[in-house]
């Protein structure tokens, strides 16, 4: 099927222009992603409605701790990635590149799955969504038609003109901010920082709510200074309520020789991270933590008491806190 976002060159070779790489393709070749593929002089995309997982999650599992939180997400990845990652935590999906032991589902489908297995939302997530793209436009718009709200999972790597078409129809984004340099980006993702920060910053004035990732890597990523610049851009450019994950990384795919991030390591982060002036700041992958929980900002009542990706315990009145009555920045129902 034609892909959406392309222009045509010289000689049949065309541009993407769903992503930052802004690929050109010459006649017969794929882009980086390998799924999206010059056909005579057109783009067309080789994974519309090509499914390798699914099923139903927890919301915080994306992580989104403060959209809808205690409800479930029927998730959808599909196969490939834009970016190159050596230390990829999912490799097994987003690395992948062949239709072996796919599935194909229509748009009309997507809101009947998450509503079949009582899910309030839909998630694209598991591998980049910005590589099926179109498919995952359609599946938000049947979604959205059904109330059921929607959420990517990303790398933040989407151009202006693909975010903008695409968010009306996208209630919730989670980006992975790799690392706040861009010789990281460049060396370990074979890609750039700041259209990650654009992306960001657009989605925040697009009235999108968002989280932020970041993986911290020992040795790569996790220098205090880096972490301190990274906060004070959250909090001068988007808003000290931007809620933002410090994950843990374990050794997977390509890195191996890279020890799991030591608890004190994310302690450091989330420290620095509250002391900029970030009011809501979370460890990923270390359950049963008190970082796991969300507190008022401004008085410290306990508002949502997590256990891993489940909900032991939820107070606040409409998104604010009982107590102070601060906004704690949740969204309970986007279609209010
Ligand atoms: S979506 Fe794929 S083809 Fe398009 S610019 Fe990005 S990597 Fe290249």
């Amino acid at each position: 099927m034609e892909a959406r976002h392309w222009k045509p060159l010289d000689d049949k070779k065309v541009e993407c222009g769903l992503c930052a790489h802004r690929c050109g393709i010459t006649n017969g070749r794929t882009g980086i992603c390998e799924v999206r593929k010059n056909k005579d002089g057109k783009l067309e995309t080789t994974t519309y409605g090509v499914v390798s997982s699914m099923g139903p999650d927890p919301i915080e599992k994306k992580p989104l701790n403060h959209f809808m939180p205690g409800t479930r997400a029927f998730s959808f990845g599909s196969i490939g990635c834009n970016f190159r990652c050596d230390f990829c935590q999912n490799f097994s999906i987003s690395q992948q590149y062949t239709k072996r032991g796919v599935k194909q589902v229509s748009p009309v489908e997507v809101p009947l799955l998450a509503q079949q297995y009582d899910c309030q939302s839909i998630s694209w997530t598991y591998n980049e969504p910005t590589i099926w793209y179109e498919f995952t436009l359609e599946g938000c718009i049947q979604a959205h038609k059904a109330r059921i709200a929607t959420s990517y999972v990303t790398n933040g790597y989407m151009t202006e003109e693909a975010l903008r078409e695409l968010a009306p129809h996208l209630d919730a984004m989670n980006i992975d901010v790799k690392a706040f340099t861009d010789d990281f980006y460049k060396k370990f993702s074979k890609s750039k920082l700041q259209p990650v920060l654009d992306t960001c910053m657009l989605a925040n004035e697009l009235g999108i709510h968002i989280e932020l990732v970041m993986l911290l890597i020992p040795g790569r990523n996790d220098a205090p200074d880096e972490i301190k610049k990274f906060s004070q851009w959250v909090l001068n450019d988007l808003s000290p309520d931007t809620p933002v994950h410090f994950s843990a990384f374990h050794p997977d795919y390509k890195v191996l020789d890279i020890d799991r991030t030591p608890t004190k390591l994310l302690d450091k982060a989330h420290g620095i991270a509250k002391d900029a002036g970030l009011r809501f700041v979370y460890m990923g992958n270390v359950p049963h933590r008190d970082e796991e929980n969300t507190y008022c900002p401004d008085c410290g009542q306990l508002a949502i008491k997590r256990m891993g990706y489940y909900i032991m315990k939820m107070k606040h009145d409409d998104g604010k806190c009982t107590n102070c009555g601060a906004s704690l920045n949740l969204v309970i129902d986007p279609f209010k």
